[in-house]
């Protein structure tokens, strides 16, 4: 399988690269970057095959700049990690309207080469996979972004820690936007397939301020370590193995809603989707309670409302 890194000079585009040249289903990457990054490329596609010849393991990566989109063709899936970070002095709109502009190029650009499916992960990652959606002109299915599958998984280790259990025996998932007004399902979260309301140290659970940390998590390691790049990498890349093996597992990912919840429709936001060899195959109806369904309609009207912001970029 053939797969593209735009953005591949960057934190996540290089770890990235370096993940998936290791996977056993990818035989071809490609790493993309402006052309001001090329040699920076080159330096990390042969740190890269020196890694791999360590773990004895083949794949074949090319570097290009972007100047001819043309190179992605045959990709199964493009992933856009191209962005600016936030800085000190910039307003969330201003990320919106920056990055808008880059989401807007590339998707347009691939779109006119390609059929791909575009995974998003520039920030504001709902409101650029809407972006990406739209300038693209792909399905629905073919769209998608990183969502909240990151914050779910910080909610995961969170929980796991504090109950003293195995990580991969807690399932849980928050959905909504990728920021502030995000939505843990509590009523999704369980141990060992047991609802995490009914295990008796629930009451001790610091919930708000667990929600908190996983709110500002990304924050946080941006401030202590200038930018967070193992944890995104490792969670696309699990969404790439789902789709490369066609593994039809529930995700939250950044996927176009056209009325399955709630009757709610036009915008990219974080909910469970099946995820399999189409991409999106499926947003999952959930029902979920008042209260949370309050949070979620708080979420929806803050995306709509970036969106209508870079409608014209
Ligand atoms: P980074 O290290 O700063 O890399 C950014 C990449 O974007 C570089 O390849 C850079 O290319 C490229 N770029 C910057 N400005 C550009 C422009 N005007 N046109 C084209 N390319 C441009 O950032 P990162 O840490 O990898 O993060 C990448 C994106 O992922 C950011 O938007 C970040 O907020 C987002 N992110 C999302 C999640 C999520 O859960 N969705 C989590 C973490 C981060 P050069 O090397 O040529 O400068």
């Amino acid at each position: 399988m053939k797969v593209s890194i735009i953005g591949a000079s960057g934190k996540i585009g290089s770890v990235l690269s370096y993940l998936l040249a290791k996977e056993p289903y990818i035989n071809h990457i490609n790493m993309i970057s402006r052309s001001k990054s090329l040699s920076k490329l080159e330096g990390i596609k042969m740190d890269i095959y020196d890694a791999l010849a360590a773990s004895g393991t083949d794949a074949d990566i090319e570097v290009h700049d972007d100047s001819d989109m043309s190179v992605v063709e045959g990709s199964e899936i493009t992933i856009l990690t191209s962005g600016i970070p936030r800085n000190g002095n910039m307003s969330r709109l201003d990320l919106a309207k920056k990055n808008a502009e880059i989401v807007k190029n590339y998707s347009r650009s691939i779109s006119k080469v390609c059929d791909t499916k575009l995974f998003v992960i520039t920030n504001p990652v709902d409101v650029m996979t809407y972006k990406a959606l739209i300038e693209s002109g792909y399905e629905k299915n073919q769209v998608f972004g990183l969502g909240t599958h990151l914050d779910s998984m910080r909610f995961k280790v969170a929980i796991a820690k504090f109950f003293g259990v195995h990580i991969g025996d807690v399932r849980t998932r928050i959905i909504g936007e990728h920021g502030d007004t995000m939505v843990p399902l509590l009523s999704a979260t369980a141990i060992g397939g047991i609802p995490i309301c009914r295990l008796p140290n629930f009451e001790n659970f610091p919930y708000e301020k667990v929600i908190d940390a996983v709110k500002n998590c990304g924050k946080k390691i941006i401030d202590l370590k200038n930018g967070s790049e193992y944890g995104p990498a490792s969670a696309i890349v699990n969404i790439v193995k789902c789709i490369a093996n066609d593994e039809k597992r529930l995700l939250t990912l950044s996927a176009y809603v056209d009325g399955e919840i709630d009757g709610i429709n036009g915008i990219c936001i974080g909910v469970p989707v099946k995820v399999g060899r189409k991409g999106i195959e499926e947003v999952v109806p959930i029902k979920i309670s008042n209260k949370e369904l309050e949070m979620f309609m708080h979420s929806v009207n803050t995306i709509k409302e970036y969106c209508k912001k870079v409608e014209k970029i």
